[in-house]
């Protein structure tokens, strides 16, 4: 049975008293603070499930923007460790704050442009590439990840994803797309809102 430690403890109190207390996976955007800029959770869950977070494994989260899959990750597994490269400035500070306010103090951010930086950073057991996706990007983590770690990279343009197809033709891998639509008010009534389909790339290693 997991003890939550104290921060996240005292989070959960707070959110209980306004709302829902907060599941420890699969959080609800409003969890987060973000720019708009931020994986959603239809996809953020799908993405955790194939990274597939164990106890005590380190997740790069390259392009982690407001640190929404990187602290999903924290809070997936016992003693689970995130380092989330992010190069702008106020995107970091969003992290800081939600790693902060959803008891992953321990989140580490590296202000770098990837592959920049990645050469330095311990080894991962997984990584997701969520933003700044190149061949180089990939190459550099893909060096560097574990036997048997987990790959997962996302994409919403036609660029982006076409550089998943060939990666996919010489990596193997699977690819999948998924379009994801909420409910939103049509003036009395309700209609769907869709969001930009993401196409996502996973890998064992
Ligand atoms: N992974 C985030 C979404 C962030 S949007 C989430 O799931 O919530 C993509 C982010 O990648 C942006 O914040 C952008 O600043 C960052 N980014 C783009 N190229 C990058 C690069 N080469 N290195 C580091 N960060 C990068």
């Amino acid at each position: 049975h997991d003890v939550p430690d104290f921060h996240t403890l005292a989070v959960e109190c707070i959110a209980e008293e306004t709302a829902a207390p907060l599941p420890r996976f699969g959080l609800p955007d409003s969890a987060f603070v973000s720019d708009g800029n931020m994986t959603k959770q239809e996809v953020r869950v799908v993405t955790l499930a194939k990274l597939a977070p164990r106890r005590g494994a380190l997740l790069w989260d390259i392009g982690c923007g407001s640190g929404s899959v990187a602290i999903e990750w924290m809070r997936a597994a016992r003693d689970a460790r995130a380092i989330g490269i992010e190069c702008r400035a106020d995107r970091r500070a969003l992290a800081v704050q939600n790693a902060l306010a959803l008891g992953t103090p321990g989140l580490k951010l590296i202000d770098a442009t990837a592959p920049e930086g990645l050469a330095d950073l311990p080894p991962p057991d997984a990584v997701f590439i969520g933003g700044g996706l190149t061949r180089e990007v990939f190459e550099a983590a893909w060096k560097a990840l574990a036997p048997f770690g987990r790959l997962v990279a996302n994409a919403v343009t036609l660029e982006g994803e076409a550089l998943l197809i060939a990666l996919r033709s010489e990596f193997g891998g699977d690819l999948s797309r998924m379009a994801v639509a909420r409910a939103k008010p049509v003036g009395s009534l309700s209609g769907w809102k869709p969001f930009m389909p993401v196409t996502q790339w996973s890998l064992t290693k």
